[in-house]
């Protein structure tokens, strides 16, 4: 049986893992392999960060990325850069119209601000970037702002950002193909206060292709 989550990936799949709800996930990216996320139950926030393969020092820039482009929404064609400029990553194709990197990732100090002290104790995605650094030998000040993948930010008439119902829905995908070798870690967003995981958090698919 095809598997319709695979389709049009280019060459052969190197690696093909399904994160848990509220997960933490890390893995290398070789250069020229195209990474897909699939949301596979629907509006599902996947937290992204990005860093150099060869220099960790070099990781996702929202802002570079942001400017380099004049938009503060990610589309097809948009180019991940790095704090050096550098491409590190180019989102080669998506099923949802944008994705967002100016949201930030659920912390329990936003979740306190933002919901009451008692969600003080609940999972979030500054727990999971940080179990997921931690393995590869980041800590807090590696944290950088970063990719929201299928959460819906828009910016409303007045300036402020919104954190409303997802654009996603079952099966939808996102392909992201390595400009370097990169590491890419993400949280599976545990965020139940707000719709950005409809209230309920889903596994996600990462696949990886060994590119064309
Ligand atoms: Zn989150």
């Amino acid at each position: 049986m095809t598997d319709p989550h695979t389709a049009g990936l280019p060459g052969r799949i190197v690696h093909d893992e399904t994160v848990p709800a509220r997960a933490p996930w890390l893995h290398r990216v070789a250069k020229g392999q195209v990474l897909r996320i699939v949301d596979l139950e629907g509006n599902q926030a996947v937290d992204f960060l990005v860093y150099s393969a060869a220099d960790d020092a070099e990781r996702y820039s929202a802002q570079d990325t942001i400017a380099a482009q004049a938009n503060i929404f990610l589309r097809t064609g948009s180019v991940l850069l790095s704090n050096e400029g550098r491409p590190m990553m180019t989102i080669v194709a998506t099923a949802v119209d944008y994705h967002d990197t100016i949201g930030g990732a659920c912390s329990c100090e936003s979740n306190t601000l933002r919901y009451g002290h008692h969600t003080k104790a609940q999972h979030s995605c500054v727990d999971n970037f940080l179990t997921a650094n931690a393995r590869a030998g980041r800590g807090k000040r590696d944290m950088v702002s970063n990719v929201n993948f299928f959460m819906n930010v828009p910016v409303e008439a007045d300036g402020a950002l919104g954190i409303v119902d997802g654009i996603s829905a079952p099966g939808l995908t996102v392909d992201l193909r390595a400009e370097m070798d990169v590491e890419v870690v993400v949280s599976n967003c545990p965020q139940i206060n707000n719709p950005c995981n409809g209230f309920n958090p889903t596994p996600v698919r990462m696949i990886v292709a060994q590119g064309a």
